[in-house]
């Protein structure tokens, strides 16, 4: 598929907007960034950097349309844009229990405020915890969700409901243009080592030798969706006329129990790892795999890359990593 068509002018020529990615030095914003670019987009990348990283950008330094702006989206910010992605924001347990619900609420508060200043687009990269551990499956985008308010995963959960509702309240009373992504377990080339999520997990213990430590008995599933496709589904989302906002369900359906993950990592990378089983953290949901009907119907999209194949992309990123020196590449990052 042409990404490049996704940015069309009325005369067919590329059309070039000025673009912030909030969380642009992030996993997926990093991508985000580099597919704007090339299709021909003036970018803007605000970050704090506390997940992301340095070096998922530095190679986009060569386009004089990219900026990178240091900066913590739950303060405001003015700029002129025409369209706004909302990725600011951990995406890992072990780093959104750190900090996250701020980030949700303020941080979207000021980018719907920009956008409102501005009349811009902006798109919310949601997540399917807002449905919590639900007893429908597979997920359907109008399921209200059976949240924990109290868990440990409720800072996130909560955050990004409320960060919704927020996109929505400003449509409503401020006829913004809002998007609403949610974004299913997305994996590939440019996590971080220690991001802690478990395909990186997973693969970089193989590559070492290392036990794989399942959490639970590994019966719990996850639908795992390469970035490539994640990223054009964002892309066809923002590209979607102003009647279509979402929420819309991102994600690759096929569905994988973690213990299959596992044992595929050990056969891909040809690994002695033993898998282990450790305690399954608390609220930790069961099963997901999205029903992505709306997105194949109003956004002509689905997902393209197996498993298999995304796996293997992502072992050979981890192994030219460690090939690297993984200690050096995280301290210049
Ligand atoms: P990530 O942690 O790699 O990237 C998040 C980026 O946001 C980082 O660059 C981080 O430094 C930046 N950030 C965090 N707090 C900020 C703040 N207060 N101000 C400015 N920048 C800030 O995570 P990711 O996997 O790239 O996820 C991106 C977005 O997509 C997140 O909003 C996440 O909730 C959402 N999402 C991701 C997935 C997934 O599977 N990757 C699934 C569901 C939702
Ligand atoms: N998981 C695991 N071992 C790990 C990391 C995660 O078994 O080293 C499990 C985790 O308990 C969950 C699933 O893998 O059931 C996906 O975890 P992840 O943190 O990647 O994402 P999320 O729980 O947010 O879907």
């Amino acid at each position: 598929m042409n990404m490049f068509n996704l940015f069309p002018t009325h005369s067919g020529a590329i059309a070039r907007r000025r673009i912030l990615v909030a969380g642009g030095a992030g996993f997926l914003g990093a991508h985000l960034c580099e597919l704007l670019l090339h299709a021909g987009n003036s970018v803007i990348c605000a970050d704090n950097f506390s997940t992301g990283l340095k070096c998922n950008i530095r190679h986009l330094r060569d386009f004089d349309t990219f900026r990178v702006l240091r900066h913590d989206v739950v303060n405001p910010l003015d700029l002129e844009v025409d369209e706004i992605y909302n990725l600011a924001c951990p995406a890992s347990p072990r780093h959104y229990q750190a900090d996250s619900t701020n980030t949700s609420v303020f941080g979207s508060l000021n980018l719907l405020e920009l956008a409102a200043r501005n009349g811009a687009r902006i798109l919310q990269a949601s997540t399917p915890e807002i449905y919590g551990d639900p007893n429908v499956h597979p997920r359907v985008e109008n399921y209200s969700g059976n949240v924990n308010s109290f868990g440990p995963r409720a800072c996130y959960d909560e955050g990004k409901r409320r960060a919704e509702m927020l996109f929505f309240d400003f449509q409503k009373k401020h006829g913004v243009d809002v998007k609403i992504a949610r974004i299913f377990n997305t994996y590939g080339p440019g996590m971080r080592p220690d991001d802690g999520r478990v395909v990186s997990n997973f693969i970089i213990r193989a590559l070492r030798g290392n036990d794989i430590t399942i959490y639970g008995d590994g019966s719990q599933t996850r639908s795992f969706c390469f970035v490539d496709d994640l990223i054009e589904g964002l892309v066809r989302l923002m590209a979607a006329g102003p009647s279509f906002t979402g929420p819309v369900n991102l994600g690759n359906p096929d569905e994988f129990t973690v213990r299959e993950l596992a044992e595929h990592v050990v056969n891909l990378t040809g690994s002695r790892s033993k898998i282990v089983c450790q305690p399954l953290p608390v609220d930790d949901p069961r099963q997901r795999r999205p029903d992505i009907s709306l997105a194949m119907r109003e956004l002509h999209w689905r997902p393209e890359v197996p498993l298999m194949k995304g796996l293997e992309q992502t072992i050979r990123y981890f192994d030219d990593l460690f090939a690297s020196e993984t200690t050096a590449f995280l301290e210049s990052a």
